[in-house]
């Protein structure tokens, strides 16, 4: 039991969201303290023990660890004075975006200022022409959609949560319609960065928001996915899309998981151009059901979405029912009308809080691998077993369309030998997945949990690289320590 304990200990986990080991790294001297205030105002920077315990976790089950000080800057000069602050006195500084992260990204592991920027929630720029929009850091995917509403354009990259678009550029987020529509690394053209000592880098460039471009490294790039590690992200250029003229939404269940996996295969290969087709398991459908009152079949279940002309709706609709069918799919139903789509979506993204309902007082962990999309029926066939030999509750979900599926996995924060057979069961998925050629995470990131699969992955060469990056841009390795490396 002690060993178990302390095993739980070292990944972190103890205790749970919402309440605090209280303890903090490092105290930050009333001097400093006072400077913070002197850059963004007193009534901008908390010390309060509630407001630090509620910056040191995210939705993960990662342990919350507090920053020392919590700031809201409210424009990217302070954010460029907060930095240079920081750095200059040696103090750790956490970007802090909606804190729905998966990963512990926000953890305050050495203590540090965490620098929320929710403040900072102005769409600066749209235009409508070159299908580009420059947002603030703070504005969240659904505020620039309803901005977006009556423009004939949206932004579809969809992770369920209501996150920052900038935290989603940091994590490489991504979610329901990237099968279509790809995910943040396809659409960000820009980003506004401040590097860690307060300087100001703009990625492609002052002001530019082309398409394409072979000019240079691939700065953009570089900080999509880089988890607060490299710098502070003031403003993202993001790529807009037509909406679409009509949608339709489809389900299909069927016999066997492979049948289900076998269908998204055949219907990409047939170059069905399917905006979202998502996979839930039996238990998923299962909890689905009685959370969000569906009534669908108990069974491994496909949702699909298409994007187009009534016309074209029609063609695909068949073409993915003719698919499905020879798969031995049964009951593929479809919706047209605004309200049951909305339902059913609105379903799949509880599917969280409703698997979590299944066991009542515990607590969720979401894993994160992608594979090969050939690979994806062997693997998922071997993480129902491994959930069976483990003794596990989980439920099985995912963008399959893209080879990215999760694991919902349920433990009892009271059982420290339930809390190491997940956190076995989570590695082994991770390993499963790079076996398969595959991804230790698709879009959550690696955050505090993943760096060691994260060395296994890309291997000695790979690491060294990002390190060298990390101490070019970060010699003092100050910018969301204990994270990604
Ligand atoms: C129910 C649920 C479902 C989810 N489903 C998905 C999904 O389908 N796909 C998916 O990709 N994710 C999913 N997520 C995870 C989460 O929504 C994403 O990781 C999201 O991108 C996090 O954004 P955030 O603003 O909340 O970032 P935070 O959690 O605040 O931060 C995440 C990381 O980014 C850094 N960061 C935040 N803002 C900035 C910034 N401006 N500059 C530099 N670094 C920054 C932080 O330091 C941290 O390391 C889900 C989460 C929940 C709770």
């Amino acid at each position: 039991m002690a060993n178990l304990l302390r095993a739980a200990a070292t990944w972190g986990l103890f205790p749970w969201r919402g309440y605090c080991s209280g303890g903090t790294q490092g105290e930050l001297s009333k001097g400093f303290v006072e400077a913070l205030k002197a850059v963004v105002g007193s009534s901008h920077v908390s010390t309060a023990v509630a407001v630090r315990e509620q910056h040191g976790h995210d939705e993960s089950m990662h342990r919350c660890q507090p920053p020392d000080a919590v700031v809201w800057p409210q424009n990217v000069e302070q954010v460029s004075q907060l930095a240079a602050l920081c750095y200059s006195q040696g103090v750790p500084i956490i970007p802090f975006g909606t804190g729905t992260g998966l990963e512990g990204g926000v953890c305050a592991v050495q203590g540090g200022v965490c620098i929320n920027l929710t403040h900072m929630d102005k769409i600066l720029e749209l235009n409508l022409e070159d299908f580009s929009v420059v947002v603030e850091p703070g504005v969240t995917r659904k505020a620039l959609n309803t901005r977006l509403r009556d423009s004939g354009l949206w932004f579809p990259v969809d992770p369920g949560a209501d996150a920052s678009l900038c935290g989603m550029v940091a994590t490489g987020a991504s979610g329901t319609n990237a099968v279509r529509y790809g995910t943040m690394r396809e659409n960000v053209l820009n980003l506004e960065v401040v590097l860690p000592g307060g300087e100001l880098l703009h990625t492609a460039g002052l002001g530019r928001h082309f398409r394409k471009s072979a000019a240079g490294y691939n700065l953009t790039g570089l900080f999509v996915g880089s988890e607060g590690t490299l710098g502070l992200i003031t403003a993202a250029t993001l790529r807009l899309h037509p909406a679409p003229e009509a949608t339709v939404v489809a389900t299909c269940a069927f016999p066997s998981v492979r049948a289900a996996v076998d269908s998204t295969v055949h219907i990409l290969q047939a170059a069905v151009p399917v905006a979202r087709i998502e996979f839930l398991d039996d238990v998923t459908m299962d909890a689905c059901n009685k959370h969000s009152q569906l009534n669908c079949s108990v069974a491994p279940t496909l949702f699909l979405e298409f994007h187009g002309s009534e016309q074209v709706l029609a063609e695909q609709l068949q073409r993915a029912k003719e698919i499905t069918q020879d798969n031995g799919a049964f009951h593929f139903s479809s919706a047209k009308e605004a309200e049951e789509r909305g339902r059913l979506w609105a379903a799949r993204h509880s599917a969280w809080y409703a698997v979590l309902a299944l066991r009542p007082g515990c607590k969720g962990y979401s894993t994160d691998v992608c594979v090969p999309i050939s690979r994806l029926p062997e693997i998922l066939v071997q993480t129902k077993e491994d959930l069976k030999a483990q003794g596990l509750t989980g439920a099985i979900l995912g963008h399959v369309g893209d080879g990215n599926f999760h694991c919902l996995l349920l433990v009892d924060p009271e059982d420290p030998e339930e809390l190491h057979r997940v956190k076995a069961f989570s590695e082994l998925l991770g390993r499963r997945a790079l076996a398969l050629h595959g991804t230790c995470t698709g879009e959550h990131g690696i955050g505090l949990g993943k760096r060691q699969l994260l060395q296994e992955e890309v291997g000695a060469v790979g690491m060294e690289t990002m390190r060298r990056l990390k101490a070019m841009l970060d010699p003092r390795g100050l910018m969301n320590p204990g994270k990604v490396l």
